[in-house]
């Protein structure tokens, strides 16, 4: 089966596995970087151009966007719906997966429990409503967030105020979350592929840091999800619409809180700490669709 995978990076480990497992499945793979595909809607000629020239059309597409190339992204996506190429992201799934507080809108108006969360528009709203989020610490975070860059930890009012003031300068708006200290710097991954649960790993944060990511020093191991949080890990996925989700839950004292959804979640640390062969399991996924 012909098979392309949209990524930025043939060298990014996801992508790297994705094409070995592919060919290892006896797949025709190609890697197209989605940065310099246009859709061009020409009636019978409607079709994605790669650097300009047609790009020969796969059967099946698997779309890794990255959270700096959103927008191009879903209008590859819409455009392979178009052509009526079939694939595995959804273009309005990935939409609500990259706005952290859309997805736990839509995750809380399905019952499903998320951490207390505020969105706060200017430093003098936020300065209101802190106070009533509960003893700080608050956690203080960009919608578009990765890599736990855009998230911090505010002990005081006057940390509040600068953290919010700062952020504000890259976003128009910021997020104040409840801190869950019992947490303890840990957080539960898993890993989705249809309607199956793949994988799943505790990430735990480095000495010192609360942010539980893998590029925040945090270390990964494998763990078995209770069946209750399984069934809310399959539940969120199909709540926010994304087939190859990872879900973040962190573990609080009134239980298992969906803290995100990932729509392009990354193989290398998941494969790592579980030696699962999560590349093929996207693939299998993959050839269904045709
Ligand atoms: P990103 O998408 O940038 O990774 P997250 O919202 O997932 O941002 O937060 C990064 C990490 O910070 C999480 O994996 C978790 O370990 C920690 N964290 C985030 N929110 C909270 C919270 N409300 N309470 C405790 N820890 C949190």
């Amino acid at each position: 089966m012909r098979m392309t995978v949209f990524s930025r990076g043939p060298g990014l480990y996801s992508t790297r596995r994705l094409m070995e497992a592919g060919e290892g499945l006896g797949h025709d793979m190609e890697v197209v970087d989605h940065a310099l595909c246009s859709p061009i809607l020409a009636g019978k000629k409607t079709s994605i151009l790669h650097n300009g020239s047609p790009l020969r059309l796969p059967e099946v597409a698997i779309p890794r966007i990255g959270a700096n190339i959103t927008s191009r992204g879903v209008s590859l996506i819409r455009q392979l719906d178009a052509l009526g190429v079939p694939h595995i992201l959804s273009a309005d799934g990935l939409l609500l997966a990259r706005d952290k507080m859309s997805c736990l809108q839509r995750l809380a108006g399905a019952g499903i429990d998320v951490p207390r969360t505020v969105l706060c528009f200017s430093t003098w709203e936020a300065r209101r409503i802190a106070p009533k989020m509960g003893p700080f610490p608050i956690v203080v975070k960009l919608l578009e967030s990765t890599h736990g860059v855009g998230v911090a930890l505010a002990h005081n009012l006057h940390q509040l105020d600068r953290l919010v003031e700062g952020f504000l300068q890259l976003q128009d708006r910021v997020v104040l979350q409840e801190y869950i200290r019992e947490s303890k710097g840990a957080d539960q991954r898993a890993f989705v592929v249809g309607d199956t649960i793949v994988a799943a790993m505790e990430r735990r944060a480095a000495p010192g840091e609360f942010r539980a990511n893998i590029h925040r020093g945090a270390s990964a191991e494998r763990i078995d999800l209770s069946e209750s949080e399984r069934e809310l890990v399959l539940l969120t996925a199909r709540t926010i619409g994304v087939e190859v989700a990872g879900v973040d839950l962190i573990r609080s004292h009134r239980g298992p809180l969906v803290m995100e959804v990932n729509a392009s979640p990354g193989l290398e640390g998941i494969e790592g700490a579980t030696k699962v062969d999560i590349a093929a399991a996207i693939i299998r996924y993959a050839e269904q669709k045709v």
